[in-house]
């Protein structure tokens, strides 16, 4: 029995779990230790899956939102995604799933709805496609296309990424910014666990769900919780995002992009005092430039749109030389190109002489054998 300084009654030491507490207070839990009580509550609700992750709230065959779940697909930040099927379109889709244990706490819900909103109002081939969402017994769900593939996350750990595969994907990336910057979506979590690519090659953002419309901005109210919290991911967020979450604009989905294009190419982040791209891999040297514009401090003196970055990464490719140059070489190249040319006249003529004897010998050996032919 120990004394506690606080008050006068004795405390007991659980000889399970070596907490201490006050068996009068206890007294309403059984008696028992409430420590070991909590904990024993906690794994009831949470069956863990050996891992440490709470298990799947829901099975293959059970039903929400009118669709069939098949099989989980990945725990996120906010819940699960399953894959499932819509009997009525006969079509396979995904549906996500927010934690039983987060539904209740009204700030997750409203994430939750603040995704489906802002996902909804956005039809692009980049973007994932919201289909349906909603609430049914006590668990939020967003029905969205079922992205047959991979997450840019899974890729860049198997290293299967290639310089030539990331300057396929960037733009792609840049086109769904653009859209959504456009419809006034900012989405503020770009990071590869959110770039899904299906197995066409074709890729798709996933995950609007700390999204920012440009009309709840004008509101303001719906932001008094959302901008005091700083929300994304610390290393893909743009300087900004992490000093002054409420002040964020489109620009620091550009930043992200930026973190995004450099792991691409390098595998690593841009932490610090980093290397340019070409500096750690072989790469062309004008990607540098690119990247190091996307990842500027100041979003004034980044890429301002991610149209541009498109425009900057397509450029160079569309103005390579032709085959045959428009413009005549530049004077430095003429000297390399004459003096071949001189070469090869030379050799010509001084071949001439042994050309000449090669087809008198063959004339005079197509008349002797002409000759022993007719005779
Ligand atoms: P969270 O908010 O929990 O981070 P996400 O929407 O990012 O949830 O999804 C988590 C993971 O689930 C993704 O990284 C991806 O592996 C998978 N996923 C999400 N949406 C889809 C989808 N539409 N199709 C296929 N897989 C998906
Ligand atoms: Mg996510």
């Amino acid at each position: 029995m120990n004394q506690d300084p606080r008050n006068d009654q004795p405390e007991t030491t659980c000889p399970d779990c070596g907490k201490t507490y006050q068996p009068d207070l206890a007294s309403g839990l059984g008696g028992g230790c409430p420590h070991c009580l909590a904990r024993m509550l906690a794994q009831e609700t949470e069956k863990d899956d050996g891992e440490g992750n709470p298990s799947p709230p829901l099975a293959a065959g059970d039903t929400l939102g009118g669709v069939e779940i098949l099989a989980p697909l990945a725990r996120g930040g906010m819940g699960v995604v399953y894959k499932a099927r819509q009997p009525e379109l006969n079509r396979v889709v995904a549906i996500k799933v927010i934690d039983a244990k987060l539904a209740g706490v009204p700030e997750f819900t409203q994430r939750f709805e603040r995704e489906a909103r802002a996902l909804a109002v956005l039809n692009h081939p980049n973007v994932v496609q919201v289909f349906d969402y909603g609430h049914e017994d006590g668990l939020c769900y967003l029905v969205m296309e079922w992205v047959d593939g991979t997450s840019l996350r899974e890729i860049l750990a198997a290293g299967h990424l290639s310089a030539d595969d990331a300057l396929r994907y960037v733009p792609q990336i840049c086109d769904a910014l653009e859209y959504a910057h456009a419809q006034g979506v900012v989405h503020r979590d770009i990071k590869p666990e959110n770039i899904l690519i299906d197995r066409e090659g074709q890729l798709k953002i996933a995950d609007f769900g700390i999204a920012r419309m440009r009309s709840d901005e004008q509101t303001g109210q719906e932001f008094v919780t959302e901008a005091s919290q700083v929300m994304g991911s610390p290393h893909y967020m743009a300087p900004e995002q992490q000093q002054h979450t409420d002040r964020v604009d489109h620009r620091a989905d550009l930043y992200s992009l930026g973190v995004v294009f450099y792991e691409m190419l390098t595998g690593e982040l841009p932490l610090g005092r980093f290397p340019t791209p070409s500096q750690r891999v072989k790469v062309d040297v004008t990607l540098d430039e690119v990247v190091l514009k996307t990842l500027e401090h100041d979003p004034n003196r980044r890429y301002q749109r991610a149209s541009e970055i498109k425009q900057a990464l397509t450029a160079p490719v569309a103005a390579a030389p032709a085959a045959v140059p428009a413009t005549p070489a530049p004077a430095a190249n003429r000297p390399h190109i004459t003096g071949f040319a001189w070469w090869s006249l030379a050799c010509a003529v001084a071949s001439l002489p042994v050309l000449w004897e090669m087809t008198r010998a063959w004339f005079i050996d197509a008349e002797e054998l002409g000759r022993s032919f007719f005779t």
